[in-house]
């Protein structure tokens, strides 16, 4: 589809911020893919679910009502809002981050959600961000990018982001979580973090935001 932008790679390398502003630049709207699944997060947990039980995880996702809020700059998160609750806050932290990790392994989840996405870029015109836009919810998009960086470099950007929200967090113990996450991501059965094929990869770890920016909205525009 010539009007889809796919950009995955793992947690940290500055996709989120990429997307907003590459989007920005070309028009077209941003979904934030991994923002739909740190509220599916919340809302199991809000609802109390074992999420160790696919039946009552299904069950239970028969009544999400999940709501993105766009980013109100370049600079800002998108928001959830799940069931007329604003949860956009929450959802930040490490501790989701790594529940969202943790119900992305589940074939309801993904299923759910995948359908919600397909469905917001039905008619085109979007930048999609996450881990399997290129390779599952839109294989036949005609721009995909991979970002890749080294887990020392992404967790140092999740400090800086993190304490940028007024977060206080270790680097250390980021750094652990990064790449625990990045294995979940990578090794799970559904869908698993990994460049498409016909994905352009980019390095980022000696590049700033502004080069990378460039460089894909160069290939958008070729
Ligand atoms: O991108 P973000 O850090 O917000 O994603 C949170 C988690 O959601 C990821 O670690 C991953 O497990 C999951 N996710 C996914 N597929 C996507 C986007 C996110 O499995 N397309």
């Amino acid at each position: 589809t010539a009007e889809i932008v796919t950009i995955d790679g793992p947690s940290g390398v500055g996709k989120s911020t990429i997307s907003r502003k590459v989007s920005a630049a070309l028009g077209f709207t941003y979904l934030d893919t991994g923002a739909m699944y740190r509220g599916v997060a919340c809302y199991l947990e809000e609802c109390g679910v074992d999420i160790g039980d696919e039946t009552a995880v299904a069950k239970a996702l028969a009544n999400l009502d999940l709501q993105l809020l766009p980013a109100k700059d370049a600079d800002s998160d998108v928001g959830v809002i799940i069931c007329g609750k604003d949860v956009s806050a929450v959802i930040r932290t490490p501790q989701m981050s790594m529940a969202a990790s943790a119900v992305s392994k589940l074939q309801p989840v993904r299923e759910k959600l995948t359908a919600m996405q397909q469905q917001a870029g039905s008619k085109g015109r979007i930048v999609a961000e996450g881990r399997d836009t290129g390779t599952v919810v839109f294989p036949e998009a005609a721009y995909k990018f991979f970002l890749d960086a080294t887990p020392e470099e992404r967790a140092r950007r999740r400090v800086r982001q993190l304490h940028e929200k007024g977060q206080i967090v270790d680097e250390t113990e980021i750094l652990a979580l990064t790449i625990e996450r990045d294995k979940n991501d990578r090794e799970r059965s559904l869908a698993p973090l990994k460049k498409a094929d016909d994905a352009l990869l980019i390095d980022t770890t000696e590049i700033d935001i502004t080069e990378v920016c460039g460089r894909v909205l160069a290939a958008v525009k070729a």
